[in-house]
């Protein structure tokens, strides 16, 4: 329709598809790794760059893990919404808008309705988010972009495993694409991580520490890890090391958890929907599925945070609780390459943040006062 015309039509929010590289910068994992991953021509790109995010030396665990150990941190926080979700999340609205959908839905512990809400507006599409009601289920930063992303938010009066129920029947009855890890080609996306990793490595690493939720990132990191060996862009597998929180470790007690406990919400999941794919990265791997308490949780994220300089949402902070309880129990072998995924940023919760540690202390405006409270005086 042309400018000028009478019956203007106003669309709304029309897609947004990049265009085909040569494009300035980091093109997003679609671009980057499309020889991997299953799409076409037809394929609109809906892209927010993410990816290519830093994997960070962290000499300060190495030393706490010990025997010539080196650690380095993924830091998953610096993708567009601030978590590894957007990974899987280019994919499925990509391969969504492919089909023609016009709207998504999804059941979230909130990263993946940060992610899902952001990719939708991007792709002009209605976003619908089924979240746990109960208070403090959903971090303060999540909520909040889940919102200003103009995503339809319901708050369900059950936990996230009855909402992903939900999710799963409407999106079976009704023309509304499921963008939950259920999606394959969320665990798609997903697998570029472990591209990323070999690639700035040069190499596999021994150990691969994640944490474990709903279990799709731990399966998406081994099909990646298992497809570059196919191809033989690395010689060796790592050791998948996955961790659960104790409150909420159905994968480590062979059983469901009806009412799933942990402050590290993000894998407050009872019944992972790739529980499968969890254990076959396990066992294939040669490596194990434990558990961390939440206050192992949350001395790791002190650490990363304080001796790092890495700020992690306390569910990432898993990866580390567990990398140091293995260590303590001299779990790796000597000069150990070892990877800890840390999923999603701390600004995502602010009030998690700001409960372990100290208040600002109110003093005078004076100098006397300021050089009197660092203790110069
Ligand atoms: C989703 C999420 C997890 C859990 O990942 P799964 O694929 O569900 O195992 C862990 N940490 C953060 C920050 C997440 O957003």
């Amino acid at each position: 329709m042309s400018e000028g015309s009478k019956n203007k039509v106003k669309v709304q929010n029309p897609p947004v598809t990049d265009p085909r590289p040569p494009t300035p910068g980091w093109p997003g994992i679609i671009e980057a790794y499309r020889a991997f991953l299953p799409v076409t021509d037809a394929t609109p790109v809906i892209t927010l760059r993410e990816g290519n995010t830093p994997l960070i030396p962290a000499p300060a665990l190495g030393r706490r893990v010990g025997r010539g150990a080196q650690v380095y941190l993924k830091y998953e926080g610096l993708n567009p919404t601030g978590s590894f979700k957007d990974r899987g999340m280019t994919m499925a609205i990509s391969k969504a808008a492919e089909t023609g959908a016009q709207a998504v839905i999804c059941a979230s512990t909130g990263n993946t309705s940060a992610s899902a809400a952001a990719y939708a507006a991007r792709a002009g599409m209605k976003c619908v988010v089924l979240l746990e009601q109960s208070a403090g289920a959903i971090a303060l930063g999540k909520l909040s972009q889940a919102l200003i992303h103009g995503a339809t938010v319901l708050a369900v009066e059950g936990n996230f495993d009855q909402a992903l129920h939900l999710v799963r029947k409407i999106s079976a009855d009704y023309p509304i694409a499921l963008v939950n890890s259920l999606n394959p080609y969320r665990i798609q996306g997903q697998k570029s991580g472990a591209f990323e990793v070999c690639d700035s490595l040069g190499r596999a690493p021994d150990y691969h520490c994640i944490p474990v939720g709903n279990a799709g990132n731990i399966t998406a990191y081994w099909m990646g890890y298992k497809e570059y060996h196919g191809c033989g862009r690395i010689a060796s597998l790592p050791r998948m090391i996955g961790f659960q929180a104790e409150g909420a470790a159905p994968i480590v007690r062979g059983a469901p958890v009806p009412e799933p406990k942990t402050l590290a919400t993000a894998i407050k999941i009872g019944n992972p929907a790739s529980w499968k794919g969890a254990e076959a990265a396990r066992d294939e791997s040669g490596g194990e599925i434990g558990t961390v308490t939440d206050e192992e949780i949350l001395e790791a994220y002190r650490i990363l945070a304080q001796e790092e300089g890495v700020f992690c949402e306390p569910a990432s902070a898993a990866s580390v609780a567990g990398l140091l309880k293995k260590a303590a129990a001299g779990g790796f072998t000597d000069d150990a390459l070892i990877v800890c995924v840390l999923t999603g940023h701390g600004l995502k919760d602010p009030d998690r943040a700001l409960a372990v540690v100290e208040k600002p202390t109110s003093i005078p405006a004076t100098e006397e006062a300021v050089v009197k409270a660092i203790g110069f005086s």
